[in-house]
């Protein structure tokens, strides 16, 4: 199988990197000069990464960016079948206006938004939210499998980013949840450590308490202990809020916390936090700003 791998920031690259020491054959490239420049495989075009390919993988921003490189390699002449396997998290409208266009073309089209950061994918440790038709699934599903080890399959194209938004959805709200009654227990003098460890074993304990808990201390390796580096960006949680808002509106659903999450992220990255780990956002809520 023959890969061209697009998008070589935070996530693409240790993903490409993973994949050629998997054994797989695969030309790289990115709009930045710069980006993995030293990968091998790394090619000077797109029209040059792509050609041969079997699989076009995209670790892209935002849906713009992914469409661009369809527009591109439509116009490019080449013809031989392909599936285009969009790994960026990107709204579900995208995506399945790509899925379409590039069924027409007699391609295939696979989304697999992914949760995990850097760490999971330069360990193989991914999670995939894939939405996709089983055929075209099951001709992606060995680099999946190189790249992660949960593989979680929707329905049909658009599903999986459907899943993603929902997911993230929930981490946002809980950010919130969790920064608040880290702001009240400080509030009220209680000891960040012992309160830390009883949330942690108890009815409150969540991934994001665990490995994100907002404040310093208590979780050594965690964000919060480090300056607030990511992490995960606060401009990416805000971004992921805002495709599950649109998400909801397309679906007639209300979802009011997801809102005043997407509202508050939203905030925070614009008012200058959109660099910082997304916990601290905790520094907001305990200083009273509503973020507004
Ligand atoms: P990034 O900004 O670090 O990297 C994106 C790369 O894409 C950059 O190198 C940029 O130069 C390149 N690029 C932009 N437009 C391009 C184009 N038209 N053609 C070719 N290359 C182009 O972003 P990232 O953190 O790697 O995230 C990529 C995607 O993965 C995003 O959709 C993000 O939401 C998602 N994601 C990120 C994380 C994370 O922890 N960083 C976790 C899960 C999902």
């Amino acid at each position: 199988m023959r890969i061209c791998f697009v998008g070589l920031g935070t996530m693409g690259l240790p993903m490409a990197s993973r994949l050629l020491d998997a054994g797989f054959s695969l030309a790289a490239w990115d709009v930045l000069d710069s980006a993995g420049a030293a990968l091998p495989g790394r090619r000077d075009t797109l029209e040059e990464a792509a050609e041969g390919a079997d699989v076009v993988v995209t670790m892209l921003p935002e849906g713009t960016h992914v469409a661009t490189v369809h527009d591109r390699l439509r116009d490019s002449g080449q013809d031989r079948r392909r599936v285009y396997l969009d790994s960026s998290t990107i709204d579900v409208a995208t995506t399945r206006r790509l899925a379409a266009r590039a069924a027409e073309a007699g391609h295939g089209f696979v989304d697999a938004p992914v949760s995990g950061g850097a760490e999971g994918a330069a360990a193989g440790g991914l999670s995939f939210m894939v939405g996709g038709s089983a055929a075209e699934v099951a001709r992606v599903r060995p680099l999946l499998e190189a790249l992660g080890s949960r593989i979680m399959q929707f329905g049909e194209a658009g599903a999986g980013q459907a899943a993603k938004a929902c997911h993230n959805m929930i981490c946002g709200i809980t950010a919130l949840g969790v920064s608040e009654a880290f702001a009240l227990a400080d509030a009220l003098g209680l000891d960040r450590q012992h309160f830390f460890e009883l949330c942690a074993g108890a009815a409150a304990q969540s991934w994001i308490l665990q490995n994100r808990c907002p404040v310093p201390g208590p979780a050594p390796d965690a964000p919060a202990s480090n300056d607030y580096r990511p992490g995960f960006a606060a401009r990416l949680m805000a971004k992921d809020l805002r495709l599950a808002q649109e998400a909801a509106r397309a679906s007639g659903q209300e979802t009011p916390f997801g809102a005043e999450a997407a509202r508050r992220f939203t905030a925070f990255a614009e008012a200058g936090g959109g660099d910082l780990d997304f916990s601290a956002i905790y520094r907001e809520i305990r200083d009273g700003s509503d973020g507004g």
